[in-house]
């Protein structure tokens, strides 16, 4: 998991969000759906707290892959990207961090 608060593609907090709002991936430049945690009813996700039927959040380590159907974070496919890296567009600024005084 991410060392920051947040998850990287849809911002929220893991632990106060029912699952993931981004519902893509890119695997070597296709783009995909990616596959929702499927539990018992009510039933989260040991790693990212997802909720049954709701996307994990990124970097999950119980992800699926949905290409090969392995474990998303140890698979053998290439180039998995996130939307928010894809889509980011030239120019665009980062958060920036740079006055944070810690
Ligand atoms: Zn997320
Ligand atoms: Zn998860
Ligand atoms: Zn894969």
């Amino acid at each position: 998991m991410a060392d920051n608060n947040g998850c990287l593609v849809c911002g929220q907090d893991p632990l106060q969000s029912d699952g993931c709002r981004v519902a893509v991936i890119y695997i070597e430049d296709e783009k995909y759906m990616r596959i929702p945690f499927f539990g018992d009813l009510g039933e989260r996700c040991h790693d990212c707290n997802a909720l049954s039927g709701h996307y994990h959040h990124w970097g999950c380590d119980a992800e699926i892959c949905p290409v090969c159907r392995g474990q998303l974070i140890g698979c053998e496919c290439n180039e998995v990207e996130c939307p928010v890296i894809v889509n980011k567009r030239p120019g665009r600024k980062a958060t920036d961090h740079s006055n944070l005084q810690k």
